[in-house]
């Protein structure tokens, strides 16, 4: 055969720049599914299901396109890894040429690059058109110093000029970059009004089918698939945009960062797209997402600070995030700062732990595959600093318990937003702040057993009392950076016994993490 187009579980659109020139006559395309990818790190049950069903399906797809692809299914091969069956294949069919699309983990790029080594056969790794801009240029925007301090202000501005995305004449749209006021609000007193209903699929055989293998393959992975509602095709990411666009964007930028527990709540939700799945395995362009909330914004008057909001997201976070992680890697999947080394608590499986806030975001996480960003950075990423733990661990948390997680993006939100492993790379300082943020912005601790505002003892809440230790023990860079200063001055005014009594509480802390 000529060609070997190589097809990964998050590449699944037929826009895939890999199938560019495709001869069905002389080419063929192989996707594996193996255990190795799924216990790489311990997957929840729901990314799997929905990797699985997500790549049967644009299988099927291929098939209707008279692509046929080599598709080798679990419990149908013995393969253990990708590598494996790769290197089998490629002995077996001895292409002229593999051709696959950037891989979003540099394991993944590693792995094919050697295979295609071992086999003395042709690579061609070609450019990931579904972001909006490519490595090369994001190096060239970024610069080659990696001491350099990024911002993702910058690069978003700079993405809006390029793509022309909400601008007038050479502005931006309503006379400023950022609604970001208006958008950091908390629900008071009274909780979230009129949530929307909870997107609901049924399940057709082949995803059915997944739920089977699921079970049977992977029965003591984390995680449940009772609340699976994920899309698993172009056609059902398309819905559920639609839904986003008609239900919940209006409301998504003054909620964005709020958290919410109780009965009003029939889904953890609350206004956000959900879409990150279906945009990671390219169920979805970002093209076609940005298009349809502009064309809200226009045909319906929704609030610009929401479709703002919302752009900001997919035109600058995501882009940014997916160019730093290939900028810094792979020192940025060994970077610790601080040199945390703590061992994850287990209960980060669970959510047994009497801590309301986690409790809360890790069973839900565990339900769905599921948390909302200020979930993942406050709650989850902001103990993980403030307890010390080891990097590796926090990061290998993430990219198995989320139904969006691939490394490209999971690795540089947690080292280098909720950890700043990375030294502050690109954020300005590290997230740290007490219970009392949480409380704002949740009712979390109505229900919890700590008191946010307490520092010490028996009732201190823990991540008040290991925010005041972070900052002792930090107080000299804090000090020194003008954002942070202002807390190293809180501390500047506490007695010798006050740091004395917070330090021995934090010790306290730190050495029973498994019962708090
Ligand atoms: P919305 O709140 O509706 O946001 C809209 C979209 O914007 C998302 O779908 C996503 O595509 C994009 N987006 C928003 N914030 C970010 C960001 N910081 N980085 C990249 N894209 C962003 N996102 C993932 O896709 N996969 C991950 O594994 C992942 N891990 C994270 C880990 C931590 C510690 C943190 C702080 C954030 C992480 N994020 C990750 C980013 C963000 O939290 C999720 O994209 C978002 O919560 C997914 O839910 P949603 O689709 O409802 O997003
Ligand atoms: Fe979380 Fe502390 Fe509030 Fe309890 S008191 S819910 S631990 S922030």
């Amino acid at each position: 055969i000529r060609h070997l187009i190589i097809i990964l579980g998050d590449q699944l659109t037929l826009d895939n720049p890999a199938l560019d020139g495709f001869d069905a006559t002389r080419d063929r395309i192989l996707m594996v599914e193996t255990v190795g990818e799924a216990t790489h790190v311990w997957s929840h049950q729901a990314r799997i299901a929905l990797f699985l069903a997500a790549m049967r399906h644009f299988a099927e797809l291929l098939i209707e396109k008279s692509m046929q692809p080599i598709y080798l299914k679990l419990g149908q091969h013995d393969f253990a890894s990708l590598q494996d069956a790769w290197r089998a294949k490629l002995n077996e069919l001895k292409p002229e040429k593999v051709i696959i699309c950037e891989p979003g983990e540099y394991r993944v790029l590693q792995m094919i690059e050697q295979c295609a080594l071992a086999a003395e056969t042709p690579l061609a790794v070609r450019d990931d058109s579904h972001f909006m801009i490519s490595r090369a240029d994001f190096r060239r925007w970024a610069g080659t110093d990696k001491n350099k301090s990024l911002r993702m202000e910058f690069f978003y501005r700079y993405m809006r000029k390029q793509h022309d995305v909400l601008m007038k004449n050479g502005e931006p749209e309503g006379g400023s970059w950022n609604y970001d006021d208006e958008n950091r609000q908390s629900f008071g007193r009274h909780g979230p009004q009129n949530l929307p209903a909870n997107p609901v699929w049924q399940h057709d055989d082949i995803t059915r089918a997944v739920f089977t293998d699921t079970a049977q393959y992977f029965p003591k992975h984390p995680g449940s698939l009772a609340n699976f509602c994920w899309p698993v095709n172009h056609q059902q990411a398309l819905k559920l945009l639609d839904d986003f666009i008609q239900y919940r964007l209006a409301e998504f930028g003054p909620h964005q960062d709020a958290m919410w527990q109780g009965d009003l709540i029939s889904s953890p939700f609350l206004w956000h797209s959900l879409l990150a799945s279906s945009l990671n395995l390219k169920l979805l362009n970002p093209r076609e997402v940005i298009s349809a909330s502009i064309a809200a914004y226009h045909s319906r008057g929704l609030p610009l600070a929401s479709v703002e909001g919302f752009v900001r997201q997919i035109l600058g976070w995501r882009e940014f995030i997916r160019g730093v992680y290939w900028l810094d890697m792979p020192e940025m999947a060994e970077a610790n700062h601080y040199q945390h080394q703590r061992a994850l608590p287990s209960w980060y499986w669970t959510g047994e732990t009497k801590m309301n806030c986690l409790a809360q975001t890790i069973r839900q996480t565990m339900q769905y595959g599921y948390a909302h960003h200020i979930q993942r950075l406050m709650v989850t990423g902001l103990f993980g600093l403030l307890a010390e733990i080891n990097p590796r661990e926090v990061e290998a948390w993430y990219l198995a318990v989320y139904v969006d997680a691939v490394e490209w993006v999971e690795l540089p939100n947690v080292a280098g937003m909720a950890l700043y492993a990375n030294g502050g790379r690109f954020t300005s300082k590290p997230y740290v702040a007490s219970g009392a943020y949480i409380k704002r912005m949740s009712n979390y601790c109505s229900g919890c057993r700590y008191k946010p505002e307490v520092k010490t003892g028996e009732d201190a809440c823990p991540y008040t009392t290991l925010y005041w230790h972070f900052l002792i023990k930090h107080y000299e860079t804090f000090a020194r950076n003008p954002r942070t200063a202002l807390m190293a001055k809180n501390v500047a005014r506490f007695s010798q016994a006050q740091i004395g009594d917070i330090e021995s509480s934090a010790a306290s802390l730190l050495g029973r993490l498994e019962s708090i």
